[in-house]
């Protein structure tokens, strides 16, 4: 699937649908694949992120992640054949650069020059692995950091990021999400390629076609996991969406967010809240936002239930 038609990449330029016309009911709250995960997880967890939006430190691991993301969404816009390993090393520090001027906060994860550049070289690795895996100078993405959205009948907005769309010229579509951490181990795909399937229905609600191939690069451990969907999958992918939001709005509406603790609570920012570790939460925001807009930094934070080969 190396390169686009015209048609087909127009296909999927379109990323949004309306909103309540036509007989569509009102949109009542929205979901990313990473929020749904946060309740699924803890729903304690979710209210801290997304009824009490308390801020949460950045972590160089996840940082590193965004900056990876961002070579590897600029380095298409070099012409093929100067997409190199080296050249993806050179796009590194100008990509720190720019999002540390986007978030100055960044700048205390390094407490000297030596530690940020070992960081750099951490980055780097990424990148030469992401090279053993593919080969850029033999793609022409149709979409890069593609925002998706649609709504389901429920009243269920389905929103997030994408982090690439490959288009066959006979309109097959590959989407193409890479992880800077480690491949799950085995029994754990399924969970993975969860975030997956929810960007497929998005795409299949919004053009009408099923993705053919979903696939997950693991730039730590360089590994590639790969799916096939159909529709009787995207279908129960709804259907779960659908049970979470209920479960959310069941959960709002009793004020009722219970910690739910597990080995993974080492990454979460909220122990001193959570009552799981002695703490109490703050009181609740007096009118819950039902419609939470999701930014892709917050989304691409690693949960602190995402175990660190995950990132
Ligand atoms: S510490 Fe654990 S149980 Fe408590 S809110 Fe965080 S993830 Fe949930």
């Amino acid at each position: 699937m190396s390169s686009t038609s015209t048609a087909a990449a127009d296909a999927v330029r379109s990323v949004s649908t309306g909103t309540s016309d036509g007989g569509v009911p009102a949109v009542l709250g929205s979901l990313s694949p990473s929020r749904a995960s946060d309740f699924l997880t803890c729903p304690l967890l979710y209210r801290f992120r997304v009824i009490d939006r308390l801020p949460e430190r950045p972590s160089p691991l996840a940082t590193r992640g965004t900056v990876v993301h961002a070579v590897l969404e600029r380095l298409f816009d070099l012409p093929a054949a100067e997409r190199t390993p080296e050249r993806a090393g050179d796009l590194l520090r100008p990509e720190w650069d720019r999002l540390l001027e986007t978030e100055p906060e960044l700048g205390e994860l390094f407490s000297a020059d030596a530690e940020r550049d070992e960081w750099l070289a951490g980055a780097r690795g990424l990148l030469d692995a992401y090279f053993a895996l593919e080969d850029p100078q033999r793609l022409e993405p149709a979409e890069r950091e593609l925002f998706v959205e649609c709504d389901l009948e429920s009243g269920l907005r389905l929103r997030g990021y994408v982090d690439r769309l490959d288009v066959a010229p006979s309109g097959d579509v590959r989407v193409v999400d890479y992880k800077t951490g480690r491949a799950p181990r085995e029994g754990f795909e399924a969970k993975a390629m969860f975030q997956m399937r929810f960007y497929a229905l998005v795409l299949w609600r919004l053009h009408g076609r099923v993705p053919r191939l979903l696939q997950l690069l693991y730039l730590g451990s360089g590994e590639i996991l790969r799916y096939q969907p159909d529709e009787a999958d995207l279908l129960a992918t709804e259907r779960k969406l659908a049970a979470i939001w209920s479960a959310i709005a069941r959960a709002t509406e009793r004020g009722d967010w219970r910690p739910s603790p597990s080995k993974l609570c080492d990454w979460c920012d909220h122990q001193s809240l959570c009552p799981a570790f002695g703490g109490t939460p703050p009181p609740l925001p007096l009118v819950p936002v039902p419609v939470i807009p999701e930014a892709r930094v917050t989304d691409e934070r690693p949960s602190p239930h995402t175990p660190v080969d995950e990132v």
